[in-house]
């Protein structure tokens, strides 16, 4: 998809903090983060969002999750927040999907925590 960062970056046209990849996906750090962790988990496929998922997406979504639970693992994270936002009035930017993997917060009680709204 032309114009899109999120393409690029899984191009390497544009650069990112990759932390890891496969066939299917880019794991890479928010460049402006809302928590003290903070990845992308990013399909190679130009995906809108969640809302234009199609039947044989199933495979690219449990992708990105199980990716995420990995990276949480390898990072040492206890507890974390995943996040899809969907949608302009979703907060979504970015009209490629993405899954946030955000976490690394001193308080693991579970108080404290941001709101969802990123
Ligand atoms: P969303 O609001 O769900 O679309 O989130 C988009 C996220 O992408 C935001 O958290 C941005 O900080 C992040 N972002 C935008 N451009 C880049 C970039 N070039 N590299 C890394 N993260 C980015
Ligand atoms: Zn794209």
């Amino acid at each position: 998809m032309p114009n899109c960062v999120f393409c690029s970056i899984t191009k390497k046209e544009v650069p990112a903090e990759i932390i890891l990849e496969n066939d299917q996906l880019v794991a890479f750090k928010d460049i402006k983060p809302s928590a003290p962790v903070h990845y992308l988990i990013v399909p190679k496929e130009h995906i809108q969002s969640i809302a234009h998922l199609e039947g044989n997406h199933k495979e690219v979504l449990a992708g990105l999750i199980y990716t995420a639970k990995d990276l949480a693992a390898k990072l040492g994270l206890k507890g974390y927040r995943l996040v899809f936002n969907v949608g302009k009035e979703g907060g979504q930017v970015i009209d490629h999907l993405h899954l946030h993997l955000l976490g690394g917060w001193r308080n693991n009680g579970g108080e404290h925590l941001p709101h969802p709204g990123l």
